[in-house]
């Protein structure tokens, strides 16, 4: 048997094994470094002088590229982390890398790809704690700050191996061995220098302000982090009672007898540990307010709207007003830690009413309590007001010892979040300040990365000036074009309205840090490179993170005193936003080589990036450079386990993706995913099955490769050129390989990778329509017609395994190796330009017409129960004015492909079929003749014959009919069945045609 044989028969297991022998090939041969260092432009093939490719007329302009030697087309890596094992997420990313850039290496381009390494922030810091079992920042603070950044450097490509073993065998091509490091001192100096071009600009300043923060990581978070980690949980709301003091000018209106009666204003919170931080009360000017009376001696005020809501527990309305007669209002505090406090700034406009626009009647009771140290309209309205300002919880989340009956306790304690807010309620209860509690869902921020609940905290941060830079942002963002498009006005679009400066300073240790040194005169200074602190310092630099830097120091230029670093660190989103200038070292190296390639032309990442990678790389290009980052940018969506959830280690409700390339082969995955919606920013339940259906064409593919090589066999078949184009199946086909390729190149050109799906539709028409109707020709006599057919067949092949390349690598080397290849590998060869003028559009639409009236025929031969190998006496063709009119070519192909006698056209009406399906003896026993060869031909296939083996058959019947079909046929079936002979006799295996049993029996010769 030959060896295609061996792998048609058993693909599920070669065809992993034929990747593993294709990656080695690669790797052997350096085929990626001679791809980027070479590429097979069809324009430019390498070397001082390049020469002019054979078919490009001298006439045509030259590319500017060709005039200065390769261009590079640049596409950035968004880095990950190795903090885990890739999962199909990462491989969606990855395929994308891939597929884009193998494109325009075959277009001519120099792609470089420099694998990148995500090194800092918390997802290391969490692993290292994690081990160190630290509970709190103090800890770390205590195994020191060096050792622990010291054990995050040793943490940081645990998984490298892992990634780079999926990364390979999904056949990705990407230098990882020369990969750079986001903790490499290039990569932090460069990310300094972006610093100080923000500053140097105005764009950086400081502010104390409502941030969000973690207290478990003690750290504030940016406005992007804290939208990623939005949970629907369960809360307390309590509605709490605040006792005016004075005598209001509402007292007249409580009846006589009543006027030491208590009068409370209604405040509503779903976070009561806030209430000790209450300095203020706030109402709306124009809102109407109504004072009810509902127990003996206790009266209470909230929004009238709100009190129409509760109407069962404020039946009883007094009196009306607007909120401007409560401002000013004094009320007594619920605490007295801090009211008492007679050193507290500003103690004097604390604990009243005042009104404020955010102030609506939607939620609540129209009445807001206002802590300024937790939120931002109160932090707002403290400043405005002039408010004391008290903040009883410290950032890391714990009660300060001034809230004496709470000291100690943590705000939102992990165990149960509602404690202390129990806690609270139970001693206003006690106090008879509570009015009612229930239990209350809502959506509440929670750290992305330790999932602890967030707090809203006042405190001073880094920020960079989204604000003032945001009109121009918007406006670069429109040279932007987005895969799927909807995301530019859409997702992308919103968020960028939406900006609010960004935070930039983390409370933490593993990062980048913020470069400014600063003196207790108030003298800053903010360091651009390490030479600049060098210098000033006098000390060599050879590493810039916290635990180095902090301890260099100089002199302050002004006072003399000693110039020391704020000891913030830098948001890591700050350093992926920086990593086009970085990962070259930028401007202190490769200037020129990044200033003529930027902004890059390609990126990809998931739909989640859209808030983060992809905005903060837009900020910073356009703070610095005022341009936009990337020209073209691909979204991908999630995959999703089979069942609609997400995939989980701990649900174990995925495959791993190593297993299933191993057993289905990469380039499956590979196209399964690239053809699902997943490329257009969906999301997809990934299914083995599915997969494993949709691919099947991988097969069919390479069945069709190993019948040109047994017909091809040792003919020498040469290039394809015009004259051959004679048979209407070759015109045919060409048309639609011809047709494929501009499809596919129009649709790569604009970056859409799901032009991918139009490859299994062409593989489809070359197997069932192509090779199967030219099945006679391959075997045929006519060696003239053999020859072209082959000569298609085989550009077809060729050239299909081009237009393969960028998608499916391996198959099209495969294909590629087993035609002889040309050049050393597929991926050597550049793109090949659609040739328009073999895309006969005739041809395609009268062939489409015939395959219309095939597939309708075959319908009614179904229906009437006639098996296709029983020919038929006439198929009538139905239609208006006989508008199919079509040569006798495509009718031959009618006739065989239904195995009629005759066909003919009738007009009247929409397009019909029509079969004579009367019987005559002789259509009956060449039906009979059709059955005896395949019959034969089978028992050849069980024998292991090839079609290099000549046969004799061998039959015994009694059936009169069956023997007469061998005696009338005998040179028909010889010919079908390669035999040279016909003999009756011999011991056979039983075998039925049409209901009769005979004997049958093929010998080797
Ligand atoms: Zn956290
Ligand atoms: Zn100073």
């Amino acid at each position: 048997m030959t060896k295609e044989k061996d792998k048609n028969i058993d693909r599920k297991s070669s065809f992993p094994a034929m990747e593993e022998e294709i990656l080695n090939f690669w790797e052997k041969n350096k085929i990626f470094e001679k791809s980027v260092n070479n590429p097979p432009s069809p324009l430019y093939q390498g070397g001082k002088n390049p020469p002019y490719p054979p078919f490009r007329k001298e006439k045509s302009p030259l590319p500017p590229f060709f005039k200065g030697g390769i261009k590079d087309y640049v596409f950035y890596d968004g880095p990950p982390f190795a903090t885990g094992t890739p999962h199909y997420g990462h491989i969606v990313a990855s395929l994308m890398k891939d597929i884009v850039p193998r494109y325009w290496t075959m277009k001519g381009y120099r792609v470089e790809r420099r694998w990148g390494w995500d090194c800092h922030g918390l997802p290391i810091e969490n692993i290292v704690e994690k081990e160190a079992k630290t509970k709190s920042k103090k800890d770390i603070e205590k195994i020191g700050v060096e050792k622990f950044n010291e054990q995050c450097r040793s943490k940081v490509l645990v998984y490298a191996k892992e990634w780079e073993k999926t990364v390979r065998r999904m056949g990705r091509w990407v230098d990882m061995e020369n990969s750079y490091k986001t903790m490499d001192l290039d990569y932090m100096e460069s990310v300094w220098w972006v610093f100080k071009e923000l500053w140097d600009k105005g764009l950086i300043y400081k502010d104390y302000r409502s941030m969000h923060i973690c207290p478990r990581c003690e750290t504030t978070l940016s406005q992007s982090e804290v939208a990623e980690g939005y949970k629907m949980v369960k809360d307390l709301s309590v509605m709490v009672k605040f006792e005016i003091m004075d005598k209001t000018p509402l007292t007249p209106l409580l009846k006589g007898g009543e006027d030491k009666a208590n009068v409370y204003l209604l405040a509503w919170t779903t976070t009561p540990w806030t209430l000790i931080g209450n300095v203020a009360l706030a109402v709306g000017e124009k809102i109407d307010y109504s004072l009810f009376k509902v127990d003996a001696g206790e009266y209470y005020i909230i929004a009238s709207e709100q009190a129409r809501k509760l109407a069962n527990r404020f039946p009883q309305i007094l009196k009306s007003f607007k909120g401007k007669n409560l401002v000013g209002l004094k009320y007594k505090p619920l605490f007295d830690y801090y009211a008492k406090d007679e050193k507290l700034e500003n103690r004097e406009n604390g604990w009243k009413v005042y009104s404020a626009p955010f102030v609506t009647t939607e939620e609540g009771t129209g009445v807001v309590h206002i802590a300024p140290a937790f939120g931002e309209d109160d932090m707002n309205l403290g400043k405005k007001e002039k408010l004391p300002f008290v903040q009883h919880v410290g950032m890391d989340g714990v009660i300060k010892e001034e809230a004496k009956d709470f000291a100690g306790l943590h705000v939102k304690p992990t165990d149960d979040v509602m404690k202390t807010d129990v806690e609270i309620m139970k001693y206003l209860a006690g106090k008879g300040l509570l009015f009612s509690k229930e239990k209350y869902e809502h959506s509440y921020p929670h750290c992305w990365r330790c999932e602890t609940p967030l707090l809203n905290y006042a405190t001073s941060s880094w920020f960079v000036n989204i604000t003032k830079i945001k009109p121009k942002m918007l406006k670069l963002a429109k040279k932007i074009n987005w895969v799927p498009a909807h995301i530019k006005e859409g997702r992308f679009g919103n968020w960028l309205e939406g900006a609010r400066d960004w935070s930039i300073s983390r409370q933490r240790f593993w990062a980048s840090v913020i470069p400014i040194w600063e003196c207790s005169c108030g003298e800053r200074k903010v360091i651009g490179s390490v030479e600049e602190l060098e210098k000033l310092s006098g000390e060599k630099i050879t590493d810039l993170h916290k635990h180095i830097v902090d301890r260099i120091t100089f002199k302050c230029e002004k006072c003399g005193g000693v110039m020391k670093r704020i000891p913030d660190v830098i948001d890591c989103w700050f350093e992926s936003g920086s990593m086009p200038y970085a990962q070259r070292h930028y401007p202190f190296e490769n200037k020129k080589k990044f200033e003529a390639n930027f902004p890059a032309e390609f990126i990809a990442e998931g739909v989640d990036q859209t808030r983060a990678w992809f905005y903060y790389l837009h900020a910073i290009a356009t703070g610095i450079k005022g341009s936009h980052a990337f020209k073209n940018v691909v979204v991908n969506g999630i995959v999703l386990a089979e069942d609609g959830k997400k995939m989980s280690k701990r649900l174990n409700n995925y495959p791993d993706p190593i297993k299933v390339m191993d057993k289905y082969g990469a380039d499956p995955l590979r196209y399964y995913l690239c053809a699902s919606p997943v490329m257009k920013a969906d999301n997809i339940n990934f299914s083995e099955k599915d997969m494993a259906e949709q691919t099947r064409f991988f097969n069919i593919l390479l069945n069709v490769l190993s019948f040109y090589k047994m017909f091809a066999g040792d003919l020498k078949v040469e290039n394809l050129e015009k004259k051959d184009l004679v048979n209407v199946l070759d015109k045919w086909i060409t048309a639609r390989l011809e047709q494929t390729k501009q499809i596919i190149t129009e649709k790569m050109d604009n970056y859409d990778l799901q032009s991918i799906r139009e490859i299994p539709i062409f593989i489809n028409d070359l197997s069932t329509w192509y090779v199967r109707r030219s099945r006679d020709r391959f075997k045929g006599e006519d060696e003239v017609d053999k020859m072209r057919a082959l000569k298609t067949l085989r550009r077809t092949l060729y050239h299909l395994a081009r237009v393969m390349a960028p998608f499916m690598p391996f198959t099209a080397e495969h294909i590629y190796q087993e035609l002889g290849a040309d050049v050393e590998s597929v991926h050597l060869k550049e793109w090949a330009p659609a040739k328009k003028e073999w895309i006969d559009k005739k041809v395609l639409e009268k062939m489409e017409r015939v395959r219309k009236i095939v597939e309708l025929g075959l319908a009614e031969r179904d229906k009437a129960g006639i098996k296709v190998r029983q020919p038929i006496a006439s198929l009538k063709i139905k239609n208006q004015k006989s508008k199919i009119k079509i040569s006798e070519d495509y009718v031959q192909l009618i006739r065989d492909e239904m195995n009629v006698k005759d066909v003919i056209f009738a007009e009247g009406g929409e397009l019909a079929v029509e079969l004579d399906t009367r019987m005559t003896p002789e259509l009956v026993a060449e039906g009979v003749k059709r059955e005896l060869v395949r019959a034969i031909n089978n028992l050849r296939k069980e024998t292991g014959m090839t079609i290099q083996d000549r046969a004799v058959i061998y039959y015994q019947t009694e059936n009169k009919e069956i023997k007469e079909v061998f005696e009338k046929f005998s040179e028909e079936i010889k010919k079908d069945t390669l035999a040279d002979e016909v003999r009756l006799g011999g011991e056979g295996k039983a075998v039925k045609i049409n209901g009769e049993e005979i004997s049958l029996k093929v010998e080797s010769l």
